[in-house]
């Protein structure tokens, strides 16, 4: 059975391995064919070919895109496309050019708190400066021992109501759609399990999602327990979406999914690998 993990992190944005060590240790776990996906950048990908290369494994051109949609933000995998792109890579320069001035509003907020230095720690953990995020910032807290562990920094700051939350307004969604659509890839929605959506608000998204041109969601992801796996097969199914699995691998010991570890799609779901098989 050929191993799919089209969905995880690397250096280039919040993840803490390198491209290459990402590439060996899926080797490792067994996965056939990779999609590294990493928020609003690809500049890890040439590494991650290669590394695959060498791996006798496939390596999918992914990236992850950020999305503010009706004030909420959701996250839109792009799969297969053509890194260099130049409609694509405009798009994602965009997206990250607010990163910097989200973060020093994040640091003042921390600030505020009584938590000194939060700005220049986090960039201590950012492998690519251009991609700064919340990640960073809660591997920081970890460090002061603010709180245990960054499972837990997405509970107590850095979401809306809690301190260290800063709006911030990311691509449409018809934009982050039209940029995939330009470089050839399929568009997917990412976790749909971890929006808080109900039904109604959930049904509006895929609806809006597949007018715009997005042709998968996640169904298998670690951001989703097993209870709600089934729940977004029978989504795919009914608005006729291909259903995709991915870790959400950030790194080694930090509480996320392990790459490749990850159930088999439902016997009724069209994998999204068949978009491009
Ligand atoms: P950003 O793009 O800077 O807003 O950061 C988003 C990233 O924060 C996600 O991709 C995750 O890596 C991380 N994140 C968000 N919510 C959680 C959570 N509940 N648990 C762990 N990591 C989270
Ligand atoms: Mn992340
Ligand atoms: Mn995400
Ligand atoms: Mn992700």
């Amino acid at each position: 059975m050929t191993v799919y993990d089209l969905h995880c992190h690397s250096t280039a944005s919040d993840g803490v391995l390198s491209p290459r060590a990402l590439v060996e240790r899926a080797r490792d776990m067994g996965v056939a064919v990779l999609a590294l996906t990493d928020h609003d950048e690809v500049r890890g990908l040439d590494e991650a070919a290669e590394a695959a290369h060498g791996a006798g494994m496939r390596l999918i051109a992914g990236v992850e895109i950020s999305v503010t949609w009706r004030t909420h933000t959701v996250h839109v995998v792009g799969l297969d496309v053509d890194p260099a792109h130049p409609r694509l890579l405009a798009g994602l320069a965009a997206n990250r050019g607010g990163r910097a001035e989200r973060a020093r509003r994040i640091a003042d907020e921390l600030a505020r708190m009584g938590i000194a230095g939060a700005l220049e720690g986090a960039y201590a953990y950012a492998g690519n400066h251009d991609l700064i995020g919340r990640t960073h910032f809660a591997r920081f807290l970890v460090e002061r021992g603010v709180v245990k562990d960054v499972k837990t920094v997405f509970k107590k700051f850095l979401v809306k109501g809690k301190p260290g939350y800063v709006a911030h307004a990311w691509a449409t969604l018809g934009e982050a759609l039209g940029w995939i659509d330009a470089a050839g890839g399929v568009a997917v929605l990412a976790h749909p399990g971890r929006y808080a959506f109900g039904p109604a608000r959930m049904r509006q998204l895929l609806e809006e999602f597949r007018a715009l041109g997005g042709i998968g969601i996640e169904v298998v992801t670690g951001s989703h327990t097993a209870e709600q796996v089934p729940v977004y097969a029978d989504l795919a199914a009914e608005f006729g979406l291909l259903a995709s699995v991915g870790s959400d691998f950030h790194a080694p010991g930090e509480g996320g999914r392990e790459l490749g570890r990850l159930a088999r799609l439902p016997a009724h779901c069209r994998p999204v690998w068949h978009a491009w098989t």
